[in-house]
């Protein structure tokens, strides 16, 4: 089905389209119009000018008459002017009716039909000067005078209005061709015109009405963000209150205050104390994450000893690196190396690698150590465990994402790990960075800035 945008785009097309070709085929019937109306206007002025020259040939005529009457020489004024008024008039009808052969050789009759009367009526005008008055009169009796011309004006008139018939005709077909091409042409390009305006306006309401509706998609998705943050935290802390219960009464009745147990209690204790901790790491981390998420995580910057802080986080994973039979390797910064940075994060960020190192680590080596620059110290974590493989490299930070079920099983651990520590570096205006090979071993690298503007970290 067409979309409304693509209708109105089609419509738009076909609108334009039949615009041009209304005003091109309109344009072209103007012009036809145009050239209809100056062919009939030719056809009057060649009637007009046949008259003319009839006109003329009786003015000079009456002219040679009251010369031959009066003697007066002033008598013969209109009679030159007419004649020359003549040939003006046949040199325009000559050029007017160029188109036509019949036409144009009727002129050619009528200008020596002009001439030869002209001539005529000079060499009577010459007899009178000569004082053979009789004689001229006697000339003007027998003459045919006029009638030759007016007989060709006639033909020729009568052939021109039979021209200028057609030519209205002509004009006529063009007015009616120019008018169906104009008023249901243009009716229907502004009807068309009216179809885009319709078509835009509801999209640009129904553009609103999405846009509207995102809006509120938008604040509901916040709110229901906010309110999964609340509900982890809360949760957290509810799980966390019997789960310290739990782990307390533990640490009573394996130290021996309520009575002696016996090696498999003792051996069923520590399980429990095993996988107590386990959730309470768990559910700290989630607490982490929803915190940060939530944006409520405040910093406490203070200066920091990197070496004391690589020493504390090798402290906490000893045991379980002993229990695997791992060599622990702590190389403090020398001179010692002071950061400002907030203590309680970087421990846990330094405790989840080092954690990990341990967890994916069967033989070999655990080590911790620091790279220092000008600005930024990278504190490395190096382990000769199970790597990881390229393909898994970008995802290892994703929440809830781990390398494989099985293993992780077997180890324990719900993917949230590195998406906090990562968190946090960003938080404390750092990274972590990773190289690693599958089979040899992974280095994390937390890298942080030296120095920091308290300013930009108030606890309020
Ligand atoms: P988990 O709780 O599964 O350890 P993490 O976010 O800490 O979650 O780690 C995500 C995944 O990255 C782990 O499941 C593991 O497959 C891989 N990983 C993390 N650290 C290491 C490491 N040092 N060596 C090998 N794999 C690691």
């Amino acid at each position: 089905m067409l979309t409304r945008s693509t209708t109105r785009f089609f419509v738009s097309i076909a609108g334009t389209l039949l615009t041009l070709l209304v005003g091109l085929t309109g344009w072209a019937a103007l012009r036809s119009v145009e050239r209809a109306t100056g062919e009939v206007e030719r056809a009057v002025l060649v009637l007009d000018l046949y008259q003319t020259s009839l006109r003329d040939g009786l003015d000079a005529e009456a002219s040679e008459r009251g010369f031959l009457l009066t003697a007066q020489p002033r008598q013969l004024a209109p009679y030159e002017a007419a004649v020359r008024g003549n040939s003006a008039a046949v040199a325009r009808l000559l050029a007017l009716t160029a188109d036509n052969p019949a036409q144009r050789a009727r002129v050619l009759q009528l200008t020596r039909a002009l001439s030869s009367h002209a001539a005529s009526m000079d060499f009577t005008i010459a007899l009178a000067r000569a004082g053979q008055t009789v004689q001229a009169i006697g000339r003007v009796r027998a003459g045919a005078g006029l009638e030759p011309i007016r007989q060709i004006v006639r033909e020729g008139e009568r052939e021109e209005a039979r021209v200028l018939s057609d030519r209205r005709r002509a004009q006529a077909r063009a007015r009616a061709t120019l008018t169906l091409v104009l008023v249901p042409g243009t009716l229907l390009s502004f009807l068309l015109i009216l179809v885009v305006i319709r078509l835009s306006r509801e999209e640009i309401r129904e553009q609103r009405a999405q846009n509207e509706s995102l809006a509120r998609i938008s604040a509901s998705a916040d709110e229901a963000s906010r309110a999964k943050s609340e509900f982890i935290a809360s949760m957290s802390h509810e799980l966390r209150t019997p789960l310290n219960a739990i782990i307390g009464y533990q640490n009573l009745i394996a130290d021996g205050i309520v009575g002696p147990t016996t090696p498999r209690q003792a051996d069923f204790l520590e399980r429990i104390r095993t996988s107590a901790n386990h959730l309470l790491g768990l559910i700290d981390d989630m607490l982490s994450l929803s915190r940060i998420e939530a944006g409520q995580i405040q910093l406490r910057l203070q200066d920091v000893d990197v070496g004391l802080a690589l020493r504390d986080a090798a402290a906490m994973i000893e045991p379980g690196a002993i229990q695997k039979g791992l060599r622990l390797v702590v190389d403090s910064p020398d001179p010692p190396l002071s950061i400002r940075t907030d203590r309680q994060r970087l421990g846990q960020c330094m405790i989840n690698l080092a954690g990990n190192a341990v967890k994916y680590t069967d033989a070999g080596e655990i080590r911790l150590d620091a790279l220092v620059s000008a600005d930024v110290v990278g504190i490395r974590v190096s382990d000769t465990g199970l790597g990881i493989a390229p393909q898994n490299l970008p995802r290892i930070f994703d929440a809830f994402w781990q390398v494989e079920q099985s293993m992780t099983r077997r180890v324990g651990g719900a993917g949230l790990g590195l998406s906090v520590t990562q968190r946090l570096a960003y938080l404390l205006g750092g990274d972590v960075h990773v190289t690693s090979q599958l089979g040899s071993g992974s280095v994390f690298t937390l890298t942080l800035p030296r120095t920091q503007d308290d300013a930009a970290h108030v606890t309020p």
